[in-house]
């Protein structure tokens, strides 16, 4: 395990956080790579799994964080302040964007995150990004302006089957998912029917 400083916390949407870490010694990571975080909330240690939001992990990186008020580790660490530490560990995780291609991610909820980490990568290096959100206020509302400014596509829709057009004329673009379980099976379920065959997935887990 290893000790970082938080540096920024933001909010950024509806009881999501931003959570901006100084990047440890020797530690490098992409987008869509995920830490552990343990802390010992009310005298109990717990864990987590959070996904990198930056486009990189350079001096800072960052994750996002969506909490509800009976989780554990997720609302303590809403809580944290510049200048708190953090254990994390990792990175873990094969699905990550290096850099390379176009890429379409899919998101939920905190998956947003990633999202807007692989599609400001991209951008970056000048290829195709597009952003698939399910729900109507994504988080990172800026960056995701910022996004569409710079070239991204970003489409906001209330059923999966409304990103069916896009995913079909994916060709080269490799396609990210990013959300809870049901929310990865349905996506992979509308991939596969529209053919997608360059699909990469990281599932949070059950809701
Ligand atoms: C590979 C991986 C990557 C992940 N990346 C992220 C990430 O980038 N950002 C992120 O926020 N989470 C991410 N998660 C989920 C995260 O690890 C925690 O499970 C989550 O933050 C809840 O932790 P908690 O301790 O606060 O809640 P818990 O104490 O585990 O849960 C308490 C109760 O609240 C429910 N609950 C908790 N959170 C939510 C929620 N957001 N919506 C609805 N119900 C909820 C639980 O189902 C449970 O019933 C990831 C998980 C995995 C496996």
């Amino acid at each position: 395990m290893t000790q970082t400083t938080v540096t920024a916390i933001e909010e950024v949407g509806t009881r999501t956080v931003a959570l901006e870490l100084e990047t440890p010694e020797g530690f490098d990571a992409d987008p869509g790579q995920f830490v552990l975080v343990r802390a010992t909330v009310d005298g109990v240690e717990e864990t987590g799994y959070y996904t990198l939001s930056s486009p990189d992990a350079e001096e800072t990186m960052e994750i996002t964080v969506e909490y509800v008020p009976e989780g554990t580790l997720a609302p303590w660490l809403a809580e944290r302040e510049p200048g708190d530490t953090v254990e994390i560990e990792g990175p873990f995780g094969d699905v990550q964007y290096t850099g390379d291609g176009d890429a379409i991610v899919v998101a939920e909820g905190p998956g947003i995150g990633p999202a807007v980490g692989i599609a400001e990568r991209a951008t970056r290096a000048d290829h195709d990004a597009t952003v698939v959100f399910w729900g109507e206020e994504p988080p990172h509302r800026d960056r995701l302006d910022a996004l569409e400014s710079a070239g991204a596509t970003v489409l906001l829709v209330s059923s999966l089957d409304e990103a069916a057009d896009t995913l079909a004329a994916a060709g080269d673009a490799t396609v990210y998912v990013f959300g809870f379980e049901s929310f990865v099976r349905d996506a992979k379920t509308v991939a596969d029917a529209v053919g997608v065959d360059d699909l990469q997935a990281e599932s949070f887990g059950p809701r």
